[in-house]
């Protein structure tokens, strides 16, 4: 493994590459551009283009695309060669300037929530000169952000630089008031930890609902599921082993900071942690990450399922996003500081953040709102769909002292004054930190735990990023008014914990009491995605957006009509799904074993033998699935309704109230031939097969 090194960032066209095969002048230009998010020269870019595509050349590649993050959630490229005839009818390898800057996709069949008029369908894709150009399945890369003609914007990257933007402006300011001249830019860092299941690739094929849905929509829990916690942090198995072998090997190839992997809670769930970088970079490398994932799988006859919910009554899957924000000189701000100063500053970023989750629980929820999510969000191992804050016993009694104005006992004599006294010493790193909060305070950053596996980071951190600026710009507007600025900055921080420290719950996010505690402190349970999308277009948050400029209005309203849309989309295709397997494979599976039974019963009694437990299966198993199947004619009918309700919202209402109930109801009937249906009869792979067969 020594070739590590060598291998890591092979097929990136990174700083060192630039540094090295542009010419100086050229190489000095774009960094300028990168380091001030400025367009980029046409000279300059045809200079850039023409080594880009030679060493892409060198690395075995024959096109170019534009890869793009639009509404879908995953990626898009559309590939070009770099051919180019000459005379003779031959051609040249070619790539330009213009090329390399600015692309013309077809954009008519990306969501756009109304945005772009069909007729309007081109959009256009820009280089994002922030995130490094790399090579893919011989395919030169270039990350680019989507927008349509009149510069509204189709995908996900634009808005998180937009909110990269506004966090920083906010943060500089605040930096200014502690007299802080040097900083220039504050930078959101992110380490998305992903989790995953690995399930055999012949029993996937032979199973349809994860093939079109990603989950399983039948099931019976088999005798034994993660009730040991054998599985956690367990030897990993030889087959997973190589996979995640060779997934390493291809993240580093691709500058991916691969760095922890292991096994998870659930029977074949694993989960794969970067060392953080910046949140861009980060959101890229999670989608490299998750579609190699699939790659690499198939490689080893496997494949692997991001559904944030594949198995009832195992653990889901989720993705932990790492958030911290740290200044260009290389400083973490939520790293807690040694001098009063430093505390200080400490304590007001911390207060930034504790008011913005409070301010804005309803988009942190509606961030990581899926149809997928929902079967997660609540469940028992993941954290509840109410939003609220873990900060650790000293923390919060440290807080609690600042606002009281009382002494913090524990750890110092006097009473404490921020900007006068050193912040007294408390645990960073306490191991046995809150598992079930959705939201953690570790140490030096903050752990956002609410996020499905499925999800692109980019939604999360772009909420994030620009509620915890309007936190900041509040602050700074109020304390750069301020006479005293000591006394303003006391002033403020009290006020601000007092008023929201309804938010910090250092307890068991899981049970019962907190539900109700959270409803007595009035802060928001949204349980569904329905519940939670429609607080998208509230003025609150419109304006939050607006004022950013991470958001216009209409482009908030045209993602709320994306994810509506979405949600009834996923849940159809599952309904559809389901009719299919119960009428086609599973009626039919428990008929045959049911006939079997008959003849058995027939034959015994003819001997005289007893026959009652035949008799008895019969009954029950015959019952059973006439019950499925008047379920499934109900499924069916409810199905052909939905088409007439037209009101977006109504309709995937009506998917959560109807349809997923009528979903449940096929399942449980289904379930329950299961468990007494021999083996050989059973249509499909059962979860036992499946949890246990890699
Ligand atoms: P765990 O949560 O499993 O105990 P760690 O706390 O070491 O593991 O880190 C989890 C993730 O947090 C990693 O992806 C790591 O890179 C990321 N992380 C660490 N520091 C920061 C930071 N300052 N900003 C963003 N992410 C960070
Ligand atoms: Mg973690």
């Amino acid at each position: 493994m020594s070739k590590v090194p060598e291998m890591f960032g092979c097929y990136v066209f990174n700083e060192s590459v630039m540094k090295e095969k542009l010419p100086k002048e050229t190489y000095k230009a774009l960094k300028k551009t990168i380091d001030a998010g400025k367009p980029l020269d046409l000279e300059v870019a045809n200079v850039v283009a023409s080594v880009m595509k030679d060493w892409a050349v060198g690395l075995g590649a024959t096109h170019y695309t534009h890869w793009f993050q639009p509404m879908t959630g995953i990626t898009a490229e559309k590939h070009d060669s770099f051919i180019s005839p000459t005379d003779g009818g031959h051609v040249i390898m070619e790539f330009r300037g213009k090329e390399l800057i600015k692309g013309e996709p077809d954009a008519s069949s990306f969501p756009s929530g109304g945005l772009r008029a069909t007729f309007e369908a081109r959009g256009y894709t820009a280089w994002d000169p922030t995130s490094y150009a790399f090579v893919k399945d011989g395919s030169l890369c270039i990350p680019t952000a989507f927008c349509s003609f009149n510069g509204q914007v189709l995908d996900k990257k634009t808005p998180l630089l937009r909110s990269m933007e506004a966090i920083s402006e906010q943060a500089v300011r605040v930096l200014r008031l502690f007299g802080n001249n040097t900083v220039n830019r504050a930078i959101v860092t992110v380490g998305p930890e992903q989790e995953y299941f690995l399930v055999d690739k012949e029993m996937f094929d032979s199973r349809r609902d994860l093939i079109f849905c990603g989950r399983t929509l039948f099931g019976a829990v088999p005798p034994k599921g993660q009730e040991m916690d054998d599985h956690y942090f367990g030897v990993i198995k030889p087959r997973v082993s190589a996979f995640m072998k060779e997934l390493d090997e291809e993240l580093w190839k691709l500058g991916v900071l691969a760095k922890t992997k292991h096994n998870e809670a659930a029977p074949a769930q694993h989960e794969l942690a970067p060392i953080f970088t910046t949140t861009n970079i980060a959101a890229d490398h999670n989608q490299l990450t998750m579609e190699l994932m699939k790659k690499v799988a198939a490689k080893h006859g496997l494949v692997c399922l991001l559904h944030e919910k594949p198995f009832e009554g195992v653990n889901g899957s989720g993705k932990h996003n790492n958030w911290s924000l740290a200044t260009d000189t290389g400083v973490n701000l939520f790293e807690p500081g040694k001098t009063p100063a430093d505390n200080a500053q400490f304590l007001l970023f911390l207060t930034a953040v504790i008011k913005a989750v409070d301010d804005y629980q309803d988009m942190l929820r509606v961030s990581v709102a899926s149809a997928g999510n929902d079967h997660r969000l609540g469940g028992h191992e993941a954290p509840p769909a109410i939003v609220s804050m873990f900060l650790g016993t000293e923390l919060s009694e440290i807080l609690e002292a600042i606002e009281t104005g009382h002494k913090y006992s524990a750890h110092t004599a006097g009473k404490m004054t921020l900007g006068a006294d050193v912040l007294p010493a408390f645990p960073k790193d306490n191991t046995d930190r809150n598992r079930t909060s959705p939201f953690a305070f570790t140490g030096n950053k903050f752990e956002f735990r609410m996020l499905g596996s499925t999800a692109s980071v980019a939604d999360p951190n772009i909420i994030l990023n620009t509620i915890v600026a309007e936190s900041l710009r509040q602050f700074a507007d109020e304390l750069e008014q301020a006479d005293d600025f000591t006394e303003a900055l006391n002033t403020l921080i009290r006020r601000t914990i007092k008023k929201h420290k309804r938010i910090i719950f250092n307890g068991d996010g899981y049970s019962d009491e907190w539900k109700k505690e959270a409803e007595s402190r009035g802060l928001l349970n949204l349980t569904s995605t329905v519940d939670a999308l429609p607080c998208m277009i509230s003025e609150k948050n419109l304006r939050l957006f607006e004022s950013h400029k991470v958001y216009s209005q209409q482009e908030m309203f045209s993602r709320y009509d994306i994810l509506l849309e979405m949600y009834a989309k996923v849940i159809n295709i599952e309904a559809l799904t389901a009719v299919e397997i119960a009428k086609k494979d599973i009626f039919p599976a428990v008929s045959a074993y049911v006939s079997e039974l008959c003849s058995a019963a027939g034959a015994l009694g003819e001997y005289g033998a007893d026959a009652s437990a035949h008799n008895e299966l019969i009954g029950s198993l015959s019952a059973l699935n006439g019950e499925m199947f008047r379920a499934v004619r109900k499924l069916e009918a409810d199905l052909k309704a939905a088409p007439s309700i037209t009101d977006r919202l109504e309709h995937a209402r009506y998917y959560r109230d109807v349809i997923l109930a009528d979903m449940a109801t096929v399942r449980e009937k289904a379930d329950a031939m299961e468990c007494d249906t021999a083996s050989e009869y059973w249509p499909m792979p059962t979860y036992e097969d499946l949890l246990f067969g890699v």
